[in-house]
């Protein structure tokens, strides 16, 4: 076996990566960016190498540097992870010139596959099924939108050299199909420097279902079976599971057939995962290969008991699959969400900054058994960048059944609890337990269609979450006044001291008037009065009663706001600080701010423009991803600060804006 390995990634796969390459006893080297320097990675390996910036353009995916440091360390093979270098044919074949393993398919595999379209090309050669569309060299925008016509709407435009969901437009009529192209070409060339494009007709409420396909150099393939990910925002994964609800023995069969087949027509090697639109009648149509491990693959771990990482180490060493096909079976239920620093309120908007507080439920490692696996390449106290993808963690859940796998996921979920940036959190657990997704009506518009429920107006805070965030407010405020907590009797000699508090939401504000008492304080909360008592302190674990109830939770203060963990939720209460808020003008208003760091990409209106509530102003790209900004009413852009290219920082003014008045 390998002796040393080199992990040219970051972030949670190249903590997993070493964490199998302990196990078997080899040596790993980390390679990281200037952003990276304590990354949790670089702790994780035996030795690390600084490789370039924080831009991967100049350190993850700068190729010559990785090779020169698995060189410089004697590494003997590199693993890619997934992202940046993984499915780089090029990169592929410069460690085999440098005398290096690439930890993955062969180059040509992986040159066969690049591109969908050509992907699609040989598929359609292999005799796998294919859904009708447009995938030649033809690029003309007028030639593009006649074979749009053909198809018939909706149209999916995809880059050919896509991935992650980027680039991908769906258009409903000709008339809107060359504003589709011009911005599918501009995310394509940005993301992935080629904008060729090809056309598909878009299914309607399609599965995403995909086979993970291992080969080893003696021409052996077999199936690990099937994950489904249909569960998307964006065109992008959010919940994976294995095996797919409602797969029978003859489907599974039949989609694995046509997965090898696809992997052996290109004289595949290694993991690699055939992906498949699935119409809800069980057809099925390839729809492209991708030539790496995936960020999805502990599923199929947890339910065919493997190690991938461990499989890819020995096939690249030159061992056969460690299993044949006949050994391979499938056990229980396993289902992955993607816990993200994001905003799903806003669109699913990154959210960066650092995590100031992390509480993971309690994960044990999956080879014992476990049910519950936590998969991070982050700490408490980390940053969540601008530069990479903004991914928290991946929690998987075990379970006999897919039942047991959605209780213990809706248990785990209620104990992951971060403060410092916007998640995904609460929205992943109103989605694992919406109707359609707990009874298995899965499709790809699932999030889209069940919108309402998915976000339902933001709740006020119940009474113990209150009481929770007073009893710390107070219990903070002890070195500067007694603190009710610590004193056994009567503590203030007037014991009828009165203080208002206000704690607002998204949901409104709570007046509440609070008491001090001899036996701790009381709460009035509109015609109630409530007595609170109790409150005993670890860390920010709060434990309390009101009204003689116990009360149980976590309290983390950032700033003004008091982040309440209790019964699963969290809220984030704001406190209405009267002395710092004293005197404080009204915020200024006709400015439209960066949601976050980024580059401005177009400008789609021209200073004096008039325009109504809703008109696209101008589209930035962060984190790879385009967003529009939009005018928040009908009124007239007065000045437009910023130019195409320019890079703005988060909260930056990007124009100004005058809204009309009200006639
Ligand atoms: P990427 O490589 O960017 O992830 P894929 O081609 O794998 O792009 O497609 C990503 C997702 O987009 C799929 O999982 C599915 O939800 C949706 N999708 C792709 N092709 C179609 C199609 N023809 N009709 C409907 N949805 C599609």
């Amino acid at each position: 076996m390998f002796k040393k390995i080199l992990i040219a990634n970051r972030g949670e796969i190249a903590c997993r990566v070493a964490a199998t390459a302990r196990r078997l006893g080899i040596q790993t080297v980390a390679v990281y960016s200037e952003a990276d320097a304590n990354a949790r990675h670089v702790m994780s390996c035996d030795e690390a190498v600084a490789i370039g910036p924080a831009a991967a353009k100049e350190s993850y995916l700068n190729g010559a540097r990785i090779i020169d440091a698995a060189l410089a360390t004697g590494a003997q093979a590199i693993h890619p992870g997934y992202g940046f270098l993984s499915e780089n044919e090029a990169f592929a074949v410069a460690c085999a010139k440098a005398g290096l393993v690439f930890i993955g398919p062969p180059a040509s595999a992986i040159r066969a596959m690049g591109s969908k379209s050509a992907a699609k090309s040989l598929m359609e050669k292999a005799g796998v099924p294919l859904v009708p569309g447009y995938h030649g060299e033809n690029q003309d925008a007028d030639f593009l939108q006649k074979e749009a016509d053909k198809i018939g709407y909706p149209v999916l435009l995809k880059a050919s050299a896509g991935g992650g969901g980027k680039g991908m437009r769906i258009v409903e009529s000709s008339a809107d199909f060359k504003a589709a192209l011009a911005s599918c070409q501009r995310e394509a060339i940005n993301s992935f420097g080629d904008d060729r494009v090809l056309l598909e007709k878009y299914l309607q409420r399609p599965r995403h279902i995909e086979i993970q396909v291992f080969a080893d150099s003696f021409g052996d393939c077999v199936s690990l079976f099937e994950r489904d990910c249909s569960v998307q925002r964006r065109h992008q994964k959010v919940l994976e599971e294995a095996p797919a609800p409602g797969m029978t023995a003859e489907r599974r069969q039949a989609m694995s057939d046509a997965a090898i087949a696809a992997a052996k027509a290109v004289s595949y090697v290694g993991a690699g995962t055939v992906e498949f639109i699935a119409n809800q009648d069980g057809s099925f149509y390839f729809m492209e290969m991708n030539t790496r491990l995936q960020v999805e693959h502990p599923v199929t771990e947890m339910v065919t008991g493997t190690d991938l990482v461990a499989w890819q180490l020995q096939v690249a060493f030159g061992l056969p699959l460690p299993k044949k096909q006949h050994e391979l079976t499938l056990h229980g239920h396993a289902i992955e969400a993607r816990i993200y620093a994001e905003n799903p309120e806003k669109g699913f908007l990154p959210s960066i900054g650092s995590l100031q507080y992390l509480r993971t439920p309690q994960a044990v490692h999956f080879e014992t058994g476990a049910s519950v696996r936590i998969d991070s390449g982050v700490r408490e106290g980390d940053a969540i960048s601008p530069f990479y993808d903004p991914m928290i963690a991946k929690l998987i859940v075990w379970g006999e059944d897919r039942e047991q796998a959605l209780s213990r996921m809706a248990q785990a979920l209620a104990e992951f609890q971060v403060v410092g940036l916007a998640t995904n959190v609460a929205f992943l657990s109103r989605l694992i337990q919406c109707g359609p997704f707990a009874t298995a009506d899965l499709d790809t518009g699932l999030i889209e269609r069940y919108h309402d429920v998915l976000f339902p107006p933001v709740q006020p805070a119940p009474q113990a979450a209150l009481a929770l965030a007073v009893a710390t407010l107070l219990h903070s405020e002890s070195s500067t006044e007694p603190d009710p907590w610590a004193q056994t009797s009567g503590w203030r000699m007037n014991g009828q001291w009165q203080r208002g508090l206000q704690f607002s939401n998204d949901a409104g504000v709570a007046e509440l008037s609070l008491q001090y008492l001899p036996e701790g304080v009381a709460l009035r909360d509109g015609p109630e009065t409530l007595s609170l008592q109790d409150a005993r302190f670890d860390g920010a674990a709060v434990a309390l009663r009101l009204n003689g109830k116990a009360v149980l939770g976590s309290v983390v203060r950032e700033q003004e706001f008091f982040h309440v963990f209790h019964g699963g939720q969290h809220w984030p209460l704001r406190w209405r600080d009267p002395i710092a808020h004293a005197g404080e003008a009204e915020v200024e208003g006709g400015r439209l701010t960066a949601p976050m760091p980024g580059k401005i990409v177009a400008l789609l209106v021209a200073a004096g423009a008039e325009v109504v509530q809703g008109t696209p102003l101008l589209i930035m790209e962060a984190m790879k991803m385009e967003h529009t900004i939009n005018a928040p009413a009908d009124g007239t852009v007065a000045e437009l600060l910023y130019a195409v290219g320019d890079q703005v920082a988060e909260g930056a003014p990007l124009l100004s804006f005058s809204m009309t008045e009200a006639a």
